[in-house]
């Protein structure tokens, strides 16, 4: 994992980077690309843990800068649908970000349909027209299908060896983001997707990431639970923090 980029895992850090971009070019949201456009399309895939890109979502306001979070609606540890994660997601908007759909072509045999059921779902969560979508794990898959009416992550227009870098597996592959930065000639459209779960207070590492992400699970539990009083009767109100404890 050791790479010359992984400082930009840190807050502290990414911040910096954020300032850096804004001086290197404009920042397009996705949903707004046109033939004209150029300059830096910041993408944010998340797969894991909404409360962790809420958390850069404000970081990123903070800086006035604009990004597009991709989001999952077949996410095995986050559910858009429940009332916290639909105020977050309200407040991800608020945050000046537009929502796309993170899809999952796997998820289904006729993935044409689930595209459109997916989208008209997201668009009723985020109470707005869903104009982008972003396709999970491609290289697993092996699809890469271009959706009509849709900016898609990786139309090839928006997708090339010279143009894209991916913080995928906390791994810029060789790449290096500063490079992607000096080198920008005020022409191209450049795509930067970051995973929002690799970015934490101090750097951490896959196992420090999931730490965050499993305490962050045990508070939801016991929040959805806490009404039931033979559940606190058996495990008694400051529960969460006994286990967050045990997890390190
Ligand atoms: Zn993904």
């Amino acid at each position: 994992m050791s790479n010359k980029n992984h400082s930009i895992f840190k807050y502290q850090n990414y911040v910096k980077f954020l300032r850096l971009i804004k001086k290197t070019g404009p920042l397009i949201k996705f949903g707004s690309v046109n033939s004209k456009s150029h300059g830096f399309l910041l993408r944010h895939d998340v797969d894991t843990d909404l409360k962790q890109a809420l958390k850069l979502s404000l970081l990123e306001k903070k800086e006035n800068v604009k990004c597009t979070y991709f989001l999952l609606l077949t996410s095995q540890t986050y559910n858009l649908l429940s009332k916290d994660n639909r105020q977050i997601v309200k407040q991800i908007i608020q945050n000046g970000h537009e929502i796309g759909l993170h899809f999952d072509t796997s998820m289904y045999p006729h993935y044409n349909e689930g595209l459109k059921k997916e989208i008209s779902i997201l668009s009723d969560i985020c109470n707005t027209k869903i104009k982008s979508v972003s396709l999970h794990n491609p290289s697993v898959t092996k699809k890469y299908p271009i959706f009509k009416n849709l900016v898609n992550a990786y139309d090839p227009k928006l997708f090339s060896d010279k143009t894209y870098i991916s913080d995928s597996r906390m791994d810029f592959r060789g790449k290096d983001l500063k490079d992607f930065l000096k080198n920008y000639d005020g022409e191209n459209l450049i795509q930067i997707l970051l995973h929002p779960m690799h970015y934490t207070a101090k750097s951490r590492n896959y196992r420090g990431i999931a730490i965050i992400s499993i305490r962050n699970f045990i508070n939801d539990y016991h929040e959805q639970l806490k009404l039931n009083k033979s559940y606190l009767k058996d495990v008694g109100k400051n529960f969460p923090k006994i286990l967050s404890k045990k997890v390190k």
